[in-house]
């Protein structure tokens, strides 16, 4: 079997949350094709990737779409910038390696993760996440007041979650962002006011026995994140996520050392060499790799392989389209360190669902594994009518 063309195929932008999800389609002389997403679909760089497949692509063309570890090496070690990491050229080497392992599952009918070791768990426990941009509301409102998290929190708990994950440091007591930098240096009192209000009120109206999750999307310095830590331990949160930039982990084992809470980070780290000081550190107790930029299916694997033998537990980041939700559900139920399963809120929303064919949903908190062949999804003909496709060949 040979690769004979590639569909870069970016998706209609998402207007609620102007996510721009941009998938490749690997096609083959025998009629299989597989699919992959890229991992930068949020905020900026989704463009950029779909530049650097472009230059991929070349590269792939009449190989075969078993060699995915030959491929890997190939778009590793010979396009210069891989060799140095990074989120964008990262993204493209993972949508096409995802790309390439759906194709062989579905080649061969299976699903995916029976190439990977078989599944090691019937259901996967997932977890609400983002509650500041709302829950049931189809779209994304962003949340200020403890009321407001009090009832997105109750929302997510009615529709059968056990553990919910909620940014409660991103605006003020109006609404305003706020930003980096006054986490920074000496962040004022009242910040930590605010944050501790919708904290509380979360825990007020879920009761003692739902686990909750904090996310400070690396905005806050050491000291602030030591300072919210240190809050959250009154209330039970089980893990914070990202309480500091995670390029040096130096600031990790300081946070570790200074909160009982255990601490994520991993969205924003590729490959193992990027994963190495993190497992290694033992400041971690989650690490959370985006199979869309962290190297795809081949790399986070091995990266979940490695985590185990510090017993660093595992969970996919997802923030992007169904096709990213589906194959996370591979991989996580083949891992041995697998954590949770992140719900993201924009997984719940209409325009996303729409995207493609199925729609994978938790019932009760826990997600049944797709038996259908390779990832078990594909794009929606509403979808595909609306992008912007490239074909190379
Ligand atoms: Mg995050």
């Amino acid at each position: 079997m040979k690769i004979t063309s590639v569909d870069i195929i970016a998706i209609k932008k998402v207007v609620l949350s102007e996510m721009r999800p941009v998938i490749v389609r690997v096609n083959t002389d025998e009629g299989f094709y597989g699919l992959g997403e890229i991992g930068v679909a949020i905020v900026t760089g989704a463009y950029g990737a779909l530049e650097v497949i472009k230059d991929f692509v070349p590269m792939i063309i009449g190989m075969d779409p078993f060699d995915t570890e030959v491929i890997w090496q190939k778009l590793h070690m010979q396009t210069f910038w891989a060799i140095g990491n990074g989120g964008v050229v990262m993204s493209a080497v993972s949508a096409i390696d995802t790309a390439l392992w759906d194709l062989k599952a579905r080649a061969l009918g299976l699903p995916l993760y029976k190439l990977l070791g078989g599944k090691q768990r019937e259901k996967l426990h997932a977890y609400a996440s983002q509650l500041q941009f709302g829950w049931n509301v189809d779209g994304f409102t962003l949340q200020h007041t403890p009321e407001g998290y009090a009832e997105m929190a109750r929302r997510a708990v009615a529709d059968g979650f056990d553990t919910i994950k909620a940014n409660v440091i991103k605006t003020d007591r109006q609404g305003n962002n706020i930003e980096a930098k006054d986490w920074a240096g000496l962040a004022t009192t009242d910040y930590f006011r605010i944050a501790e209000e919708r904290l509380a009120a979360m825990r007020d109206a879920v009761g003692p026995k739902v686990d909750i999750i904090l996310e400070n999307h690396a905005t806050t310095d050491t000291v602030s994140g030591i300072r919210i830590g240190q809050m959250a331990e009154a209330y039970g949160v089980i893990l914070m996520e990202e309480p500091a930039n995670p390029l040096n982990i130096d600031n990790f084992i300081k946070i570790a050392a200074n909160t009982s809470i255990p601490l994520a980070t991993g969205e924003r780290s590729y490959t193992r060499w990027g994963f190495k000081d993190l497992i290694t550190s033992g400041a971690l107790a989650v690490i959370q790799p985006d199979i869309g930029n962290c190297g795809g299916v081949s790399e986070f694997k091995k990266i979940a392989d490695f985590a185990k033998l510090y017993d660093v537990g595992v969970q996919a980041h997802v923030c992007s389209s169904p096709i990213s939700v589906a194959v996370s559900l591979q991989l996580e139920a083949v891992i041995p360190n697998f954590a949770i399963h992140e719900h993201h809120v924009t997984n719940t929303t209409k325009e996303v669902k729409e995207m493609c064919i199925y729609d994978y949903q938790p019932i009760n908190g826990f997600f049944e594994i797709p038996e259908l062949p390779g990832i078990g999804q594909d794009l929606s003909e509403k979808a595909l009518a609306e992008a912007s496709i490239i074909t190379m060949k």
